[in-house]
């Protein structure tokens, strides 16, 4: 029924889970599109794999990626295009988990920096309600 689905997708991103994930999404990867770069549009966190298809990876960390609203609409949910590794490549400090930890340890020291960052987030957040 498309009535019942599109309801249980509208309650899943208004869950406690699914903004969880969203929120560490931005934290792993920066509130950056992966696919143009563009930082100053508003920023979708998107299942790779479309929720309405792939219901079961919908809490998936690795079902997520960073997007700008405009390259996420014009993406759609017919297209499955993985960003990630065009992400990954830009950005080789990245890449590896150990490099993760050092460059999140680098920024815990610069309170300035992730203050910035966390209102940035919030602000998005705010807007979106
Ligand atoms: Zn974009």
């Amino acid at each position: 029924m498309k009535q019942s689905s599109d309801s249980k997708i509208k309650a899943f991103y208004i869950s406690f889970e699914w903004r969880k994930l969203r929120y560490a999404t931005l934290l792993r990867f920066d509130r950056k599109c992966m696919c143009c770069g563009n930082e100053n549009e508003i920023i979708h966190v998107d299942h790779i794999k479309p929720i309405r298809r792939f219901w079961h990876l919908r809490l998936d960390p690795e079902n997520v990626q960073v997007l700008c609203e405009l390259c996420n609409h014009g993406k759609g949910s017919w297209d499955e295009s993985d960003f990630r590794n065009q992400f990954y490549e830009n950005n080789q400090t990245t890449k590896k988990p150990e490099n993760l930890i050092k460059r999140q340890t680098k920024k815990a020291a610069s309170p300035s920096a992730r203050l910035e960052r966390l209102n940035k987030i919030t602000k998005y957040s705010l807007e979106r309600t």
